[in-house]
């Protein structure tokens, strides 16, 4: 769950990148977050994930208080989330196979579990065939499909996308946003910044707008409007 009170966040003296937003999104949901560039999407999503720290309010993520949780201790909310990011970041010098492993290394699973974890990731974004290719020997799809692969491999409890398919053409991204679905379904809470309407119109999720770091409107399952 994520739970937003009252949160503001400024990087510059009088300019709010994020005004005074209370929010609550419950485990499992499918979010859209949307609005025009500089609206304050991206800083929503990293203070999720506490990569920027609010100047103001709270963030609880499944009931941790970030204001709260001491730097030593950030792996513990890192571990629950999974981060995809629009240019992909992949190592190129790795294979598939071993970008989608990363995450478990990180933590020391054993051979035969990052096996079976990467397998299981890479079948789930159906790129198994793939999995002995260089992140530069395929298309710009498969390498956002790798990209979620890493991120879900640890099964997060949250998936957070900032604009994952903004470098991708109409059909792309709706098979992108289907493999979202997918993932949603297994009941981890999925967040997608996008500015791109289509999606907004094909895909009827739960959408946050944001204008100027406010919350102007919380429409559909399971918002109010
Ligand atoms: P979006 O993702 O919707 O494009 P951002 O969260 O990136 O919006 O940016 C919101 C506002 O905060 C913008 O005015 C942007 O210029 C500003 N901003 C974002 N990051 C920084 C930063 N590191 N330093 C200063 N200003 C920033």
């Amino acid at each position: 769950m994520i739970e937003f009170y009252h949160v503001y966040k400024q990087y510059i003296k009088n300019q709010f990148a994020i005004s005074d937003i209370s929010i609550s999104i419950e485990k499992g949901e499918f979010i859209f977050l949307t609005g025009a560039s500089g609206a304050g999407k991206s800083t929503f999503l990293k203070m999720i994930y506490k990569e920027e720290v609010p100047s103001r309010g709270q963030i609880l993520i499944n009931s941790m208080n970030l204001n709260l949780l001491p730097d030593n201790k950030l792996y513990k909310l890192r571990r629950d989330i999974g981060i995809v990011f629009q240019d992909f970041k992949l190592l190129e010098n790795r294979t598939i196979y071993e970008n989608v492993a990363i995450p478990l290394i990180a933590r020391n699973e054993k051979k035969a579990i990052v096996d079976k974890m990467v397998i299981n990731a890479l079948t789930l974004v159906g790129l198994t065939h793939r999995r002995n290719y260089f992140p530069t020997h395929v298309s710009g799809g498969e390498q956002q499909r790798v990209a979620i692969a890493r991120a879900i491999v640890g099964n997060p409890k949250i998936i957070i996308a900032d604009e994952p398919t903004g470098n991708l053409d109409t059909e792309l991204s709706i098979n992108i946003i289907k493999i979202f679905e997918r993932i949603n379904i297994n009941g981890i809470t999925v967040l997608i910044a996008t500015h791109d309407n289509n999606i907004l119109k094909l895909f009827p999720k739960r959408i946050l707008r944001l204008d100027k770091g406010m919350l102007v409107s919380d429409i559909g399952i399971g918002g109010i409007s």
